[in-house]
């Protein structure tokens, strides 16, 4: 097999150690003669799997009875309407934070179904920075304040949470969910499709705190209700089940690795040799992010011209390092650095920064 150094922003790169337990697997799940995908997901086996998947979410996060996990379709982009149509009652406002496209998206699907209010914004500072305190303005009949902690187009992240008082607090999780220790109970809610740092595509995980899904709507179809899915143990309908037994490798991964501190120790290694070069570029590499917004996951610059960036891009596919290009809105470079690229991939490609701005700077 070539040697591929898979920084793509999402689907992503996963374990090495699950991908190859997956094909052990694929043909004879635990000696049943048949891959989990050809089986029932009211199996027995399928439940194991689902009932495991579900706690060691609340493992890895420490939460209680207090809290439910659970697994639907539809990617993030379905909770950004699900979440309203639950919890944004007549009378009540919806407050977002804006810190890159997803929360934009967020925003204007909550603005279909009620009303919404902008806290505070950093798009007229082309989203290189996460608010601060000072601009904060909450509504006062506040149904819950919405955040993305990454912005995985922008390449920023909130590295200590926006104080918003007893308000409840809900996140986009989806770029770096399981990134790093996480006191889960600042959170009313939390969501996440798993394709960028869990799993594949097609399974989203939303943890949710009772006292939130007490209050939700009872009017709305019932598949778009948390509480349908609650109650049903996620399995209401039929579930993504292979992408459900694929995320419980991926946590279980998680957990024989040392768990969150250790992927968070080992994101800022990988993240440090990164922007050490962009930083000691003497500006041929320009950080879009500023320095203290910067995200561990998805690190974006800019080159002097396109044309650079376009030759860094191909050249580095060249050597094994794909999905180096910006995003569309954005341009230049990201490397997305999720949890299962190892310090060695980072290391590989701040080595090529160093020889590309020796060779053009
Ligand atoms: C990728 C991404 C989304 C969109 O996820 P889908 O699963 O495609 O709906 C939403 N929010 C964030 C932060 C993302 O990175």
């Amino acid at each position: 097999m070539t040697q591929t150094y898979n920084f793509n922003p999402g689907p992503a790169i996963l374990p090495p150690p699950v991908l190859e337990q997956v094909q052990r697997e694929l043909r004879d799940y635990q000696g049943h003669g048949m891959s989990i995908m050809e089986m029932s997901h009211r199996a027995k086996e399928y439940e194991q799997i689902n009932a495991e998947a579900e706690a060691r979410i609340k493992q890895l996060f420490n939460l209680g009875d207090d809290y439910r996990v659970v697994f639907l379709q539809g990617g993030a982009s379905l909770q950004f309407a699900m979440v309203p149509l639950n919890f944004l009652h007549v009378g009540t406002v919806a407050d977002f934070l804006m810190t890159g496209s997803w929360s934009e998206k967020a925003y204007e699907e909550a603005q279909c179904i009620g009303e919404v209010h902008i806290v505070a914004s950093t798009s007229a500072e082309q989203y290189r920075r996460m608010p601060q305190a000072s601009e904060m303005s909450f509504s006062s009949n506040v149904a819950y304040v919405h955040i993305t902690s990454n912005n995985t187009i922008y390449g920023t992240q909130w590295h200590d949470w926006p104080d918003v008082g007893d308000r409840p607090l809900i996140a986009d999780m989806s770029s770096d969910i399981l990134s790093r220790p996480l006191d889960a109970h600042k959170f009313a809610l939390i969501y996440a499709g798993a394709q960028k740092n869990m799993g594949p595509s097609g399974v989203t995980v939303a943890i949710i705190r009772n006292d939130l899904l007490e209050q939700a709507a009872t009017s709305a179809p019932k598949i778009l209700q948390y509480a349908t899915h609650v109650k049903g143990k996620s399995l209401y309908h039929t579930p993504p089940t292979f992408g459900v037994y694929m995320l419980n490798l991926v946590l279980e991964w998680i957990i024989n690795s040392g768990g969150l501190a250790a992927m968070e120790e080992r994101n800022q290694q990988k993240a440090q040799v990164v922007y050490d070069v962009v930083d000691r570029s003497g500006g041929f590499y320009v950080g879009h992010a500023v320095p203290e917004s910067r995200s561990l996951m998805n690190a974006t610059f800019r080159l002097p011209s396109q044309e650079l960036e376009q030759q860094f891009v191909s050249e580095a596919k060249s050597l094994g390092m794909v999905g180096l290009g910006g995003h569309r809105s954005v341009g230049g470079i990201r490397a997305s650095m999720y949890n299962a690229m190892s310090l060695e991939g980072c290391t590989v490609l701040a080595d090529f920064m160093d020889t590309f701005l020796r060779q053009n700077g």
